[in-house]
């Protein structure tokens, strides 16, 4: 299978046209306050592992509810140091949905292990319990659950599969900074919760950052020094570990954003409905919210059978859609060497060719949500 878009459908459109996400008209808001921020690290001449990086990981255990925070340098190293934290060696497998970020399988890879797949569940695009239940094997030594996004995983059915067979969920988060599940933040459930800081992350960083969320304090311990090259006090190395930590000037600026997500979250939720009314009647599939779900819609995700032809309309019409993901993990070239096949998942296979992500972001005006939404209804009157 080769990537159904190619690269220059994924470009930036002309000025006047509707970008897919925007971090400038979220920096406009709050340029002086990030400008205080800099100074201040600036001004305190300590630039990694100070206080701010303490204060952000106990600001966002606190939003989220977790007991502890460990800040390190991405999303990917979140998931790669917590999958190492609770207990996952060279040549292990581990569980994840095929419909997910590569960053994900990354990670997996970093640790020496083996990623499997289960196919997802085609309402909320997340793994399907019933699935993982069949999939799990005696080398399966962690579950990742994508809350792909902004939709929780079903946690409620997951955690108790897990559980049974002794083996920890890792959650990645990377997309889902404000979503909740029955009232509880995604990445509280299982042994560790991953998120990412990429800049057009609901909560984004100016530059890579990320954070791990857990309720265990020998996890919280085993990250505090995998994180910081194995070093236990300093010069003193008792583990391996390697480079990544959240650094001041980052945290600084997410402890700016952190105190907006909320409303940021509502402003993606009301745009949503808005797109939701705009586009009801149409016969594109529109996201689903499950039962005791709140969606943070990081990505307003549709279903469509002639998906590239509308992708193509919308760019002429300076309209930037993207494709969260053209190509399901078990057809990457990287992943080659799994061996899987057409029909393997083919829930995960089949959306794959029908997603398009429409412009979403907190700033995102009336008219342009009419605008999208109206070249999406005319492409559809038209044969
Ligand atoms: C963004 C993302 C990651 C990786 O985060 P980075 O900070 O870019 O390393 C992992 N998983 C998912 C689902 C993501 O969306």
């Amino acid at each position: 299978m080769t990537p159904s878009a190619s690269p220059d459908r994924s470009s930036p459109p002309a000025a006047g046209g509707i970008p897919q996400s925007d971090t400038l008209r979220q920096y406009h808001h709050l340029r002086e306050e990030l400008q205080a921020a800099v100074q201040r690290v600036f001004q305190s001449g300590w630039f990694i592992l100070g206080r701010e990086v303490k204060a952000f990981e106990e600001e966002f255990a606190r939003y989220c509810g977790a007991a502890r925070a460990v800040g390190v340098g991405s999303g990917t190293a979140a998931l790669t140091l917590a999958l190492q934290a609770v207990g996952v060696r060279p040549g292990d497998q581990v569980l994840t949905a095929p419909n997910t970020a590569f960053p994900t399988a990354a990670a997996i890879l970093a640790c020496g292990a083996r990623p499997a797949f289960a196919d997802i569940d085609e309402a909320s695009f997340t793994l399907d319990p019933d699935e993982v239940a069949r999939r799990i094997t005696p080398e399966t030594k962690a579950i990742v659950p994508v809350h792909l996004y902004g939709h929780p995983a079903d946690m409620t059915r997951l955690l108790p599969i897990a559980e049974e067979r002794g083996i920890p969920i890792v959650e990645d988060a990377c997309q889902a900074h404000g979503a909740r599940l029955n009232g509880r933040h995604p990445g509280t459930f299982g042994a560790a919760g991953c998120f990412s800081f990429y800049p057009s992350k609901n909560l984004g960083a100016y530059g890579d950052a990320g954070m791990i969320l857990t309720s265990r304090d020998d996890v919280a311990e085993k990250l505090t020094y995998l994180r910081n090259y194995g070093q236990t006090r300093r010069y003193y190395h008792d583990h391996q570990g390697i480079n990544s930590r959240l650094d001041e000037l980052q945290a600084a600026l997410l402890r700016v954003k952190l105190p907006h997500l909320d409303s940021w979250v509502q402003a993606r939720r009301d745009h949503a409905a808005s797109y939701r009314d705009l586009l009801a009647g149409s016969p594109v599939g529109l996201p689903s919210e499950a039962a005791g779900i709140l969606h943070s819609y990081h990505q307003f995700v549709i279903r469509i059978a002639r998906r590239d032809e509308l992708l193509d309309a919308l760019r002429r019409r300076g309209i930037q859609a993207l494709i969260h993901y053209p190509v399901p993990l078990h057809f990457q070239k990287a992943l080659a060497s799994l061996g899987h096949q057409k029909g393997d998942f083919p829930v995960a296979e089949r959306v794959a060719g029908e997603i398009l992500s429409l412009p979403l972001f907190p700033e995102l005006s009336r008219e342009e949500r009419e605008r999208v939404a109206q070249c999406v209804n005319d492409f559809l009157g038209s044969p």
